[in-house]
């Protein structure tokens, strides 16, 4: 079996960029722009669509998954958020049965939870909300604008009408400890959605937030486990190193990046992975409007990358990588190929082998990057 057939077997994400925020949050290091040249974007990204969507095998494939991310995709005018979707139904083969996510921010009034009825009548039915923290002076330190009732208020709201919502937080704020971790978690429990991500802050260079002192490895990793334990307790399972869900409330979409799905993503900086094929579009605002074609990045991936890459995707799910996967995608079984890297991973305690599987264990999740480093 080759991998295309293994690919292809498996429904495709839709992924579209809406690169629009009203402020730049002090760690952003995501293409965004506080431009408001919404029409002319929309534009270029409906050109984008129907080039992309004629092309085989993009037009043969079937989408189960469609997520609008950002920026601030819930910034978009209503009207134009209505003209994307109605070209892409128009354009793609999606399937009756898709998950269908918007990312908003909790700002208030005139934010997702006012619309929540018209994104649910245009087949939305899963908002992810970033919350990032409760604490008042973490969202100050992150250069966020909104306040805990604005939270409290929009989830109230969205939930009248779309019942899936992720909450993202963020571990590793500049004055974080347990105290104010504990409020953050309570804050979550107390909104019990069904699905919770936690991303550790990562520090990029130029950003504002890198003049403030960083927070202690040690530290992060402690309210990492705190948060894992937590959450467990709450009734959420951790699927991968972020990702907290309800049974059966995994995101569909997210998980095509870790198991070798197809995903085709449009927009400016939106990466796309299908046949092989890795295609990253500009992250040059001006560049794209004028020609989403223009600068984009296409790699022609060999088989060997491919089985590669999968194999650390893999092993960021809780689930690890099964090795009779590989053999019949690939033809070979990681477990003799790398007998080295693995028995030194597991001297290490940071690989577990359970059958024909391999994977991390929970408690060493954040140290996923001294694993995935062996398969590059
Ligand atoms: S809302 Fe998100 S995408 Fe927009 S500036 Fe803040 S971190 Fe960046």
């Amino acid at each position: 079996m080759s991998f295309t057939s293994v690919e292809i077997m498996q429904r495709a994400g839709l992924y579209v960029h809406i690169p629009f925020c009203t402020t730049r949050c002090g760690y952003c290091h995501f293409a965004t722009t506080v431009e408001s040249a919404h029409e002319q974007y929309v534009s270029a990204l409906l050109t984008e669509v129907k080039s992309i969507s004629s092309a085989p095998p993009v037009r043969d494939l079937i989408y189960d998954s469609i997520y609008f991310g950002g920026g601030t995709p819930s910034l978009l005018r209503l009207d134009l958020f209505e003209r994307i979707v109605t070209a892409l139904r128009a354009s793609f083969r999606i399937d009756d049965d898709c998950e269908f996510t918007i990312e908003a921010n909790p700002e208030r009034p005139g934010g997702v939870g006012e619309h929540a009825a018209f994104y649910s009548g245009l087949g939305v039915n899963r908002v992810s909300i970033g919350v990032q923290s409760a604490v008042p002076s973490e969202l100050v330190a992150l250069d966020r604008r909104h306040t805990i009732e604005e939270v409290e208020e929009t989830v109230a709201l969205v939930r009248g009408q779309i019942e899936n919502v992720n909450l993202d937080f963020i571990l590793g704020v500049p004055g974080q400890d347990q105290k104010s971790l504990a409020l953050s978690l309570e804050l979550i429990r107390r909104l019990g959605t069904s699905h919770v991500s936690l991303y550790i802050l990562e520090i990029f260079p130029e950003t504002p937030i890198s003049r403030l002192p960083p927070s202690d490895d040690d530290l992060v990793a402690s309210l990492y486990q705190d948060s894992c334990r937590f959450l467990a307790n709450s009734g959420y399972r951790h699927y991968e190193i972020c990702n907290f869900a309800h049974p059966g409330r995994e995101s569909r979409h997210n998980r095509k990046y870790w198991n070798g799905s197809s995903y085709i993503g449009l927009g400016l900086s939106a990466a796309s992975f299908y046949d092989g094929i890795r295609l990253t579009n500009t992250s040059g605002f001006s560049s794209y409007l004028a020609d989403p074609s223009r600068d984009r990045e296409m790699i022609h991936m060999d088989r060997d990358s491919i089985s590669r890459e999968l194999l650390f995707l893999g092993l960021r799910t809780v689930e690890g990588i099964d090795c009779s996967y590989f053999e019949n995608a690939f033809g070979y079984d990681p477990a003799t190929r790398f007998r080295k890297d693995w028995e030194e991973l597991m001297d290490l305690g940071l690989v577990v082998k359970e059958d024909t599987r391999f994977r991390i264990p929970e408690e060493k999740m954040l140290l996923g990057n001294e694993v995935f480093m062996r398969f590059l």
